[in-house]
């Protein structure tokens, strides 16, 4: 049988597209993440249009919802070697970035009708934590729950991380959390019946100044502790690991080989689908824009497709969590912080670990198509809610990782986006019941390792709802240490 070529770039035919449309994901962006179809050397320009009118002909779309995908920058494939020598003035402070960020999708990709009138639980978000916490919820035998998402699977933080899973931390709450996110990733697959690509080819931390490599021989210790095998590197020793890897600057090393990398985006689709099976609504383009509340309780959340009566809300909205949280009176302490990411053109399999200059928040790791993947914070980036990509960031990243690894100089960027880290003050997430607000729970704050924390969050959290036990994790983290100062920092942060 002869195939129709939609993405030659990627290999993805016509048959794909329908079979994504089959699954639920009808809207461009969806199909993307679901074929692949626009993410490789052509960047989307020879088959974007092609599947628009694949989806049209299909009845899938009316052609008003389909959103070209918009330019950012590299505006088509570039060396390296090219974006490093651009001159960044690190004194000044990133100015806006392409493409601007969708307050709300188009009215035309909502699901037609209105939400339904009740639910025992409603969830805010449908990122990885919402996803998750739902599902775990279903194997609880809680099935009246609905998770609203104001956009496509995989829009917010979730669909836009570096996919890195690791136990290397700095607090016994957080590496015995990641031990548990890392063996249920472990398990997913089988679980869910979806390839999540975990590749436990460890991280490998670099530290540059005497300051944090203190603190990578501080946590060391801690992290043998709890059984995890990180171990401290000479700069022979982690070149050893990573073959080509300068070391420039660098002091010290910690690696612990059952750190590892994911793929973000079958995880929120797998637990999708386990939350539908169960009989759970995963309500996609679907904007939650207030509360109605009455004695000290939320009564109703209200939608852009009508109001849903509730008896437990759970704000599990990422970087958008301080937004909700204001329209019900709540002040929350986290910040969105944008942080841009890229990926190259695919290379042969040679780096097995994660690599991280701490001190600058340099991050880089070989994705299972080859392509490096990395990011890197920028002390100057103002809070807010900005998800554009600029010429700054692509220009600083090759700058650190040529440093580092000179000879990708010649490697091609392909595509670059950007996401917002949910930042508290402490780098510790917010979880538990809102004082004042006894119905509504947070699950948010996650910063930069959200994605690796979702699994163990959600099942100590779908456990604590449903039994009523005390659980220590959502009085640790709950909203009230931030006035009682009982703050417990966080300090391996990447960005
Ligand atoms: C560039 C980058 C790299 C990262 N790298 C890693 C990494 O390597 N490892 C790791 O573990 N973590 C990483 N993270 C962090 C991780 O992605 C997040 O901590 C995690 O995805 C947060 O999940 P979430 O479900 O809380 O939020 P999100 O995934 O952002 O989900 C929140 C959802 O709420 C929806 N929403 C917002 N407002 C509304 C509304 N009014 N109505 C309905 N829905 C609404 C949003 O559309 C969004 O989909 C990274 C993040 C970024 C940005």
């Amino acid at each position: 049988m002869s195939k129709t070529l939609i993405c030659s770039c990627e290999d993805v035919t016509a048959e794909d597209i329908r079979h994504a449309v089959s699954r639920g994901y009808s809207d461009v962006e969806s199909v993307k993440r679901f074929t692949g179809f626009g993410t490789g050397i052509c960047q989307g320009k020879g088959c974007l249009s092609a599947v628009a009118a694949l989806l049209c002909k299909e009845k899938a779309q009316k052609p008003a919802s389909l959103l070209p995908f918009t330019p950012r920058p590299p505006l088509y494939p570039t060396e390296m070697s090219l974006l490093a020598s651009m001159k960044v003035d690190e004194s000044q402070p990133p100015v806006g970035g392409v493409p601007e960020e969708l307050a709300v999708f188009p009215p035309t990709l909502r699901p037609e009708g209105p939400v339904r009138a009740k639910a025992k639980v409603v969830i805010i978000g449908g990122g990885i934590m919402g996803l998750a916490l739902a599902y775990n919820l279903s194997l609880r035998g809680e099935t009246d729950v609905v998770v609203l998402e104001r956009g496509y699977l995989c829009a917010g933080a979730s669909g836009r991380n570096g996919g890195g899973v690791r136990m290397q931390w700095g607090t016994s709450a957080n590496i015995e959390l990641a031990k548990r996110s890392i063996e249920l990733m472990g398990r997913f697959a089988r679980d869910m019946g979806i390839n999540v690509w975990l590749r436990q080819g460890g991280y490998l931390f670099m530290a540059k100044t005497k300051a944090v490599a203190e603190r990578l021989e501080r946590n060391v210790a801690l992290h043998n502790k709890h059984g995890v095998p990180t171990r401290l590197l000479t700069v022979d020793e982690a070149r050893e690991i990573v073959p080509g890897l300068s070391m420039t600057g660098a002091q010290a090393a910690s690696y612990n080989p059952e750190d590892g990398v994911i793929f973000p985006w079958p995880f929120l689709w797998g637990y999708a689908n386990g939350c539908r099976k169960a009989g759970i609504q995963v309500e996609t383009f679907t904007h939650v824009t207030g509360f109605e509340t009455s004695d000290g309780l939320v009564r109703k959340v209200k939608t852009d497709r009508g109001d849903i009566a509730c008896d437990t809300v759970v704000l599990a909205s990422g970087a958008w969590s301080p937004e909700l949280a204001k329209l019900v009176g709540v002040q929350l302490p986290n910040e969105p912080h944008r942080h841009e990411i890229l990926s190259t053109e695919p290379l042969k399999p040679f780096l097995s670990p994660l690599v991280s200059v701490l001190d600058s928040g340099l991050y880089f790791s070989q994705s299972m198509r080859g392509e490096i993947v990395g990011g890197m914070g920028d002390p100057k980036e103002p809070a807010g809610l900005n998800m554009g990509s600029t010429l700054r960031f692509v220009s600083r990243f090759s700058q650190a990782l040529l440093e580092q690894m000179p000879q990708l100089g010649h490697v091609k960027v392909l595509r670059q986006w950007a996401g917002c880290y949910d930042v508290t003050p402490d780098n510790n997430p917010v979880l538990g019941r809102t004082p004042g607000l006894e119905n509504l729970l947070q699950m948010s704050g996650f910063v930069g390792h959200g994605f690796m924390m979702a699994p163990a969050v959600a099942e100590r959290m779908a456990g604590w709802m449903t039994t009523g036990e005390s659980d220590e994790l959502f009085t640790r983290f709950n909203l009230r240490r931030f006035q009682e100062g009982k703050l417990e920092r966080e300090d391996m942060i990447i960005g």
